[in-house]
């Protein structure tokens, strides 16, 4: 569903001369050793942004610097060199300065570019070590509009043999390895009718963790037993889930404006999520990320349970609802905020 635009940026990287100068190139193919290390060990991260066209007719990004030193995070996890996180946003920014104006027109405010920074380690020696060539591109990609989902999203949970990131591992980094080995249980949702995996770590109590939805992070509203109204989300710091920028706008969103409701970080299980269901003190559950924002969840299956959550007309819960709107006022205006950074065209 993609359309891929010339032209790309690259800049190439060896032990001994460090990074290369950036070049602006028409968009093409690669030239790799089938022994590269990127195909063969997985030694690939990216990341996934957009440049949003503004009612103001101003192109913005959405806290680029956030993925641009998640990118460097990515990198060192598996043995990449870093980029400089502000020069990668020059980059990105010099690509869209030079191509949006093509594809997003001033005169046509609501539509958004994707940009996917990526870096490949491109050794051609089958040894398995630590990367001394390496390369980074960007490339930018138009996603045909998609309809927002007016139902909701269906969520099936992971099952126990099927682990998307673990304690010491790198689910908190965007890199090729944690996607691949998802790809058999989202097919198998799919089949089954689902739109997403709800991955679910088993604990060393018997427990199972809720962590995310497919390739977005996962939030869940419900009332505790007191009448309080909490909205959750798994914490950071045990490094098992992505670092979203998202995520990370809407608990602050949240912290700074949802009257009557505290947002919680930590982590949480499955269980819980059932006995609030059962006892009727589940409010709402959505998903979020940059590729398909804010969604709502209509439906979450685990095991033989099935847990139906109501949405208004558009397909929003009620939070989700909101915050979506303060999401887009910053995203494309009129709300100024500092994580609107402007591309200058
Ligand atoms: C990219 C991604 C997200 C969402 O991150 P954003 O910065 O909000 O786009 C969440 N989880 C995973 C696993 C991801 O790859």
């Amino acid at each position: 569903m993609l359309t891929h635009l010339a032209p790309v940026i690259t800049a190439s990287w060896t032990e001994h001369t460090g990074w290369s100068a950036p070049e602006l190139k028409p968009y093409g193919h690669l030239s790799l050793e089938p022994t590269t290390s990127a195909l063969q060990y997985a030694t690939s991260c990216f990341e996934g942004m957009k440049a949003y066209r503004g009612n103001d007719g101003a192109l913005r990004l959405f806290r680029p610097d956030l993925n641009c030193i998640r990118m460097q995070n990515s990198a060192a996890r598996i043995a990449l060199p870093s980029f400089p996180a502000s020069e990668l946003l020059t980059l990105i920014s010099a690509l869209l300065a030079q191509d949006a104006p093509r594809w997003l027109p001033r005169d046509q405010p609501g539509t958004f570019l994707y940009v996917r920074p990526t870096m490949i380690a491109t050794d051609p020696s089958l040894g398995v070590q630590k990367p001394k060539e390496a390369l980074l591109y960007i490339v930018l990609s138009m996603f045909l509009p998609f309809d927002e989902n007016p139902k909701g999203l269906r969520l099936l949970a992971s099952e126990q043999d099927t682990v998307r990131a673990w304690p010491g591992g790198f689910g908190y980094a965007k890199v090729g390895a944690n996607y691949g080995p998802t790809l058999v249980a989202q097919g198998a949702a799919r089949r089954m009718g689902f739109d997403q995996v709800l991955w679910l770590l088993p604990r060393p109590d018997g427990g199972l963790s809720v962590t995310e939805a497919g390739a977005s992070n996962f939030f869940v509203v419900w009332k505790t037993r007191e009448g309080a109204v909490e909205m959750v989300t798994a914490p950071l710091g045990n490094k098992i889930i992505l670092d979203g920028v998202t995520r990370r706008s809407l608990v602050e969103l949240a912290r700074e404006r949802l009257q009557g409701v505290s947002m919680v970080e930590r982590e949480f299980e499955m269980r819980e999520i059932v006995e609030a269901a059962d006892e009727g003190r589940l409010v709402e559950a959505f998903t979020a990320g940059t590729a398909f924002f804010v969604s709502s969840v209509c439906e979450i299956r685990f095991g033989e349970r099935d847990i139906k959550l109501e949405l208004d007309e558009g397909g929003n819960g009620e939070y989700a609802g909101v915050l979506k709107g303060w999401m887009k006022e910053i995203m494309y205006g009129p709300a100024k905020r500092e994580w609107g950074f402007v591309v200058e065209e």
